[in-house]
């Protein structure tokens, strides 16, 4: 056990991080933020933070000489990075967990060897390998970059009469992962925490609505059968499970309208689907992290209020007042300063009584 006073060294600098650092101080931790980036969001809220690339092994040594125990919230640390850390200090979850989420293909294929449902896929490896995918798939389907894809970025629909020259330049990488569309009536999230220990913790199944592929609403709980909620909350585990992590596992589901449960994506860090249990749940996902990796027992993942998070993104951060005269409304804020396109700056989580 890693007892409160102790070190955690965090990966990435972002929003996510910042709000794992916050959970952390509360429980007496303090954070060591490692990332390129000067002033990010998370380094503003900790005591201790080394700027340097992922690949400078003497920066990533004292690093690891500084903490003890080390996790990320950036799902895109190289792999290497990974292995090189875990050699000298615990990294949790694993590199194994993460090199599997950076890559679609190989979330796709370890998906269907634990017998977890997901849309039809095949890998794409050249332009001219891309009619004979779209021939397989049928169109509409979704080419996507097997690596380094977040946020609707290196996605291209393509439909009957999309010319799949242009759309293999406009997803822009090496190799791609062609995708069947799912015409879902629903996507959904499950978060499942899991201790050193084998103890396990579940948040409730949350809908999410996207706006150009980026999240934009969750809403929790998700407004879905009982049944299709149980199964969720099953596959998740399932996942968690055969992926053997301590730390956080989120789950993004299609629904179909005929009742099946696809995962689309998964990620073992902290989600922005998760978001809304900061102000809403006796535990957060930030603070169930910290207790999974520090080998605490894991927190109640009880709701005290249903919620509705809205994300800010680019310019809706003008709009940053409004929330504070909502009586209901809670904002956080990333400490960013400039509101690019497609940027998360900030979100709103609005509380209203449990159904
Ligand atoms: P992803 O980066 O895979 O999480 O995709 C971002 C969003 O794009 C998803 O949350 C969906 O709204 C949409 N999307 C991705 N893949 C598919 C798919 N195969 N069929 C339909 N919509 C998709």
């Amino acid at each position: 056990m890693i007892a409160p006073g102790g070190t955690i060294g965090i990966l990435g600098g972002g929003q996510l991080g910042r709000m794992t650092a916050l959970a952390a101080t509360t429980l007496g931790y303090r954070c060591h933020i490692f990332c390129p980036e000067r002033d990010s969001p998370a380094s503003q809220v900790t005591p201790l933070a080394t700027v340097a690339d992922y690949g400078d092994h003497v920066a990533l040594a004292a690093f690891a000489a500084s903490v003890d125990v080390i996790t990320f919230e950036f799902e895109n640390i190289p792999g290497d990075t990974a292995e090189f850390l875990a050699a000298m200090k615990p990294v949790r979850p694993g590199p194994d967990a993460l090199r599997i989420a950076q890559d679609r293909l190989e979330e796709k294929d370890f998906l269907r060897s634990i017998d977890v449902a997901t849309t039809r896929y095949r890998e794409v490896a050249s332009a001219a390998d891309l009619a004979g995918a779209v021939r397989e798939i049928g169109a509409p389907c979704i080419l996507k970059t097997v690596r380094l894809g977040y946020d609707g970025k290196g996605q291209v629909t393509i439909r009957p009469d999309t010319d799949l020259r242009t759309a293999w330049h406009q997803m822009g990488a090496e190799t791609g992962i062609l995708e069947g569309f799912v015409d879902f009536t629903c996507e959904i999230s499950v978060i499942v925490a899991h201790g050193q220990n084998g103890t396990w913790a579940t948040y409730v199944p949350v809908e999410n609505q996207h706006v150009n592929h980026i999240l934009d609403t969750t809403i929790a709980p998700a407004r879905v059968a009982p049944e299709i909620a149980r199964r969720a909350e099953t596959i998740a585990r399932h996942v968690t499970e055969q992926l053997d992590l301590v730390g956080l596992l989120s789950v993004e589901m299609f629904v179909t309208a005929d009742g099946a449960v696809l995962v689309n994506e998964i990620a073992p860090r902290p989600h922005n689907s998760g978001h809304w249990t900061i102000d809403a749940c006796i535990t957060s996902q930030f603070e169930q992290l910290v207790r999974a990796i520090c080998g605490l027992p894991l927190g109640s993942t009880e709701r005290h209020s249903d919620a509705v998070m809205k994300n800010l993104i680019g310019a809706d951060i003008e709009r940053w007042r409004d929330a504070l005269n909502e009586p209901t409304a809670k904002l956080h804020l990333y400490g960013k300063n400039v509101p690019r396109l497609g940027r998360k700056m900030g979100h709103v989580t609005r509380l209203m009584p449990r159904r």
